[in-house]
């Protein structure tokens, strides 16, 4: 048997061919296994089933029957740059041509819907899906909906159900409902917000799949991948990544907000440690830099003082003199002036 394609199908027809006593199955991509959009573990498992499968190789036409068999003429083919889907262009190596012969054939390059039984005036798109508001799931014609492969062109069988869901919910709102389909089995658990269960679990890797034995698989259409053990399924979930913690976190203010309001309240959540502390009046305009040996008693000694400040910042430093002096000649290199505050104490002087 010789299949034709680089996809789930074509994979999914090459283990059924085996599955169903074909005494050698090929498989012809005409790209590399890099391109290949076939899941890599289900390639993986055909080939472990005897699939064979020749890369850059496509077929060129089917010069007929021989008897029983059927030759096909393939050529090979190199990859040239990437074409518009992102993959490398495939193209025929000269004088390359040579037969194949097979019993049968199987081509799973695509599929499009058989729209043949719809009305004329359902509107159609280029492609030959059926046109609809992506919004709605609606037709042109009022109260008609459509979803999944029809619409969207070969997809899976998740995406069929998503669109399914969706045109539900229009469907309830155009026969008048609030478009409220969800039906809560069980009440979402509060989550903990603490990332990660265990010491190093970030380190921890895959729990292998148990896979029915191969002699087993061939043989019929049972399910191959058998399912995780409880033990096993409880350690695959300690990998869990508690992405759904994102839902808790507010929204971050970007870029980050490096002054707080200069108030008792703020002030009094400042360490008593040296460090260095800038003072923003109501514009956000750097009016005074100071080092200190006490940031929280220095902070609250200027609350009483500077009825100008508004805003203030600061950063813990042992090196706080060193420091202060950085942090103002920056900003007279930024500004050309000393801060207003330390300009009128550098006049006292
Ligand atoms: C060989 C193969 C393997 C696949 N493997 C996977 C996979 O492993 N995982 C995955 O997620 N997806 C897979 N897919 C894709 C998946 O099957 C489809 O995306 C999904 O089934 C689309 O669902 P749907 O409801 O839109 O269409 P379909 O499942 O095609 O359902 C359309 C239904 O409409 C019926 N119908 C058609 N015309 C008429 C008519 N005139 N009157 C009444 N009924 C009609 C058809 O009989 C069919 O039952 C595979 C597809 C193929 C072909
Ligand atoms: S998707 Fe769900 S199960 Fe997977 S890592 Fe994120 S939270 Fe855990």
């Amino acid at each position: 048997i010789g299949v034709i394609g680089g996809g789930d199908v074509a994979i999914d027809a090459t283990r059924t061919a085996t599955r169903l006593g074909a005494e050698e199955v090929h498989l012809l991509y005409r790209r590399s296994g890099e391109e290949m959009p076939a899941d890599p573990e289900q390639v993986e498992q055909a080939v472990e089933e005897g699939v064979k499968i020749h890369f850059l190789m496509a077929p060129q036409k089917i010069l007929g029957e021989d008897g029983e068999a059927l030759r096909l003429e393939c050529i090979r083919i190199r990859l040239g740059e990437p074409d518009a889907s992102g993959r490398r262009r495939p193209l025929p190596i000269e004088d390359s041509e040579h037969e194949m012969s097979l019993d049968q054939m199987l081509v799973a390059i695509g599929q499009s819907p058989d729209t043949t039984f719809l009305p004329d005036d359902l509107t159609l798109t280029e492609k030959g899906t059926i046109a609809v508001n992506p919004d709605t799931l609606e037709t042109n014609l009022s109260g008609v909906f459509a979803g999944g492969d029809a619409v969207t062109g070969a997809a899976s069988i998740v995406d069929a159900i998503a669109e399914g869901r969706k045109a539900a919910i229009s469907i309830d709102r155009y026969l008048g409902g609030d478009g409220e389909i969800d039906e809560r089995l069980v009440e979402a658990e509060e989550a903990d917000p603490w990332l990660g269960q265990m010491e190093g679990f970030a380190a921890k890797s895959r729990v292998q799949m148990p896979c029915l034995p191969l002699e087993q698989r061939v043989q019929g259409f049972s399910v191959v991948e058998l399912g995780l053990e409880k033990e096993k399924a409880v350690e695959e979930a300690k990998r869990c990544l508690r992405c759904d913690l994102r839902l808790q976190i507010s929204p971050v203010t970007l870029p980050p907000e490096k002054w707080q309001e200069f108030n008792s309240q703020n002030i009094s959540l400042v360490p008593e440690t040296s460090g260095v502390y800038r003072l923003l009046d109501e514009t956000k305009t750097i009016i005074y830099i100071a080092g200190t040996p006490n940031l929280r008693q220095d902070l609250e000694k200027q609350l009483q003082n500077v009825k100008k400040a508004h805003y203030f910042g600061y950063q813990e430093d042992p090196m706080y003199t060193k420091r202060e002096s950085e942090l103002i000649q920056r900003f007279l290199q930024e500004h050309g002036r000393m801060p207003e505050l330390n300009d009128e104490l550098l006049d006292l002087f």
